[in-house]
């Protein structure tokens, strides 16, 4: 169950928000718990975490190593900030800062080196799924980011399936459409890495995740998990989604 705090609170608002919610999922053995804050309140989360089982990830990173390049963050440096996940491809990231399937590979590669576990991000936008291109869509996005990585690599990551049209609308994919994305998903997983990675890659499911609607999504056998933009900045929500 995962948490993209996207561009919201300050360090100051991340140790409130752990207070309340460390206790809220205290017996929460489950599910793993991911929350990722913005890059300048890492820090503060992984302390606040600190001792429990909840695990902070950052939302992007720079493929790169370290060099001359203002303003990007590495692997390297998110990993040293005590943190054990990044969320890649984001549809935010695609859509404002040109991130493609090949910015993707890259990025989750340098997230693999580092020794971080990559959230790869793919979905569909409106006018895809309403010209009947969800398929092709995700098959494009699974080949292009996922299908070059290698079977040990792929164990480490996990894929999240976040329609753009359920994102932050208030508009959730019904359970089915879900399924039906995650089946294409892994119908990739299998023909690229075998049946075996296919069963056992986690596929999450994102796009207005609420505390009233985990369950039914959750129900699913092909959903593993929630990745939750703005239900996750609350820890009374957040708390009631990891315990759905
Ligand atoms: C997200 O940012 O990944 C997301 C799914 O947002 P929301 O839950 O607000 O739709």
């Amino acid at each position: 169950m995962a948490g993209n705090w996207k561009m919201y609170k300050t360090p100051a608002e991340t140790q409130v928000f752990f207070e309340k919610f460390r206790p809220l999922v205290a017996s929460a053995e489950h599910c793993e718990v991911v929350i990722c804050p913005p890059f300048t309140n890492l820090a503060a989360a992984v302390k606040s975490a600190e001792g429990t089982r909840i695990r902070i990830g950052a939302q992007n990173l720079y493929w790169a190593k370290e060099g001359a390049y203002t303003g990007e963050i590495s692997a390297g440096m998110i990993k040293a900030s005590g943190c054990s996940h990044v969320i890649i491809g984001h549809s935010e990231r695609r859509q404002y800062f040109g991130e493609t399937d090949e910015s993707v590979l890259k990025k989750t590669l340098a997230a693999l080196e580092a020794g971080l576990n990559p959230i790869v991000c793919v979905g569909e936008r409106l006018e895809h799924r309403e010209s009947g291109q969800t398929e092709v869509v995700l098959i494009e996005q699974c080949r292009g980011g996922i299908c070059g990585l290698n079977a040990e690599q792929l164990a480490k990551i996990v894929i999240a399936y976040e329609p753009v049209w359920a994102i932050g609308t208030g508009k959730t994919a019904t359970p089915e459409i879900a399924a039906d994305a995650h089946r294409v998903i892994r119908q990739q997983i299998r023909d690229s890495f075998g049946a075996d990675a296919a069963g056992t890659v986690r596929i999450l499911y994102g796009g207005s995740v609420k505390p009233d609607n985990t369950r039914t999504l959750m129900a699913q056998p092909e959903i593993d998990g929630v990745l939750v933009g703005g239900a996750s900045l609350d820890p009374v929500s957040f708390g009631s989604i990891v315990n759905f």
